[in-house]
């Protein structure tokens, strides 16, 4: 089969040997996988690392059930299923806890193991979801985890609900569908701050009831009293500082944008005297995915930009790359694994 191979030379599209499914495993024949910023850290700058190499990558998957190994009950071979990126043990106290992404057994597929960017791949059969017929295979794919993460972060650990006002800092990418959720979760005031106005403007096709550069973003906010959900997706001092000073008291800022740079967040007294909080959000769990494919299905949730560009499995590493310079055309390219 053909697959996407990283390693100590880069990424390339090569020959790969097919893999097969053992008990409680099945065989997944890909569709549409996304390409994520992770992806760009284990390819280009790496500042996140994959467990081995070579390894395949890819972990944002649509595809077909192919097989199922020996004595495994399953979805029956030809259905169409959404693969969950995470795998977790479901057993240790974080997993019987709600707090599965925190698994210390936890895996990422195309990270801690071989992943989709391949005709085949094979996964435990806990990790697939039927896909909602109604959805389109990119947008299944970037359900699994661009999508799911936001919803992750805005529901989860934000706690975004009816009447909330929020406003969510950088929305190029998973920021864009952090928008629309909360306003599918039915947020009164949706703040998109991004320093492009492309991405304003994407923001506001997606549900945004209004859009700021970050200069002005605070002095507009602080005009509305705050905010009770500031969501940074940026992963920069600057932008943490920026959401934690937009909240209102008792408000919340969760930090979901990566990178090693320390953040200074205001004065200790604010979060003292007015009950602020910080919290990180990392992925999403098995029921967030199904909760998201509900969401997207029932066309609670529409997301116009969610995937820009399809391109060819020939052309994942050009793809990689123009994810880096954030020359996407949408929140995620997607590799078109068939084409
Ligand atoms: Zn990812
Ligand atoms: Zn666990």
């Amino acid at each position: 089969m053909r697959a996407a191979v990283l390693d100590d030379a880069g990424l390339t599209v090569r020959e790969w040997p097919e893999p097969e499914p053992g008990p409680g495993e099945a065989l997944v024949s890909l569709t549409k996988v996304g390409i994520c910023g992770s992806d760009t850290h284990f390819v280009i700058d790496g500042t996140a690392k994959t467990a081995f190499l070579p390894i395949v990558l890819g972990h944002e998957p649509c595809g077909y059930v192919e097989a199922l190994g020996p004595d495994t009950e399953g979805p029956a071979p030809g259905t169409r299923v959404a693969i969950v990126p995470l795998i977790t043990c479901g057993e240790c106290d974080r997993c019987r806890n709600g707090k599965s992404v925190l698994c210390k057994q936890r895996l990422c597929i195309g990270a801690d193991c071989h992943g989709a960017w391949a005709d085949l791949c094979v996964v435990p059969v806990s990790q697939l979801i039927e896909a909602p017929a109604s959805m389109p295979d990119e947008l299944v794919a970037v359900a699994t985890d661009s999508v799911a993460t936001a919803y992750h972060a805005v529901a989860t650990q934000g706690r975004v609900r009816e009447g909330s006002r929020v406003a969510v800092w950088g929305t190029g990418g998973l920021g864009l569908s952090a928008v629309g959720i909360a306003a599918a979760l039915g947020a009164s005031e949706v703040i998109a701050v991004d320093l492009r106005e492309e991405a304003r403007g994407w923001a506001m096709e997606s549900g945004a009831t209004a859009a700021y550069h970050p200069d002005e973003a605070l002095g507009e906010i602080t005009k509305l009293g705050g905010v009770d959900t500031a969501l940074e997706f940026v992963g920069k001092s600057v932008t943490v500082e920026g959401a934690v000073r937009s909240l209102d008291d008792g408000g919340r800022a969760v930090i979901v944008g990566v990178s090693f740079e320390p953040a200074a967040a205001g004065r200790i007294m604010t979060f003292v005297l007015r009950e602020r909080e910080v919290v990180g959000s990392y992925g999403a769990d098995r029921s967030e995915v199904e909760l998201t494919l509900d969401l997207m299905a029932s066309g609670k949730l529409t997301l116009p930009r969610v995937v820009g560009d399809v391109i060819p499995l020939d052309d994942v590493n050009e793809g990689v790359h123009r994810v880096a310079r954030g020359d996407t055309g949408g929140s995620r390219i997607v590799v078109d694994i068939r084409d």
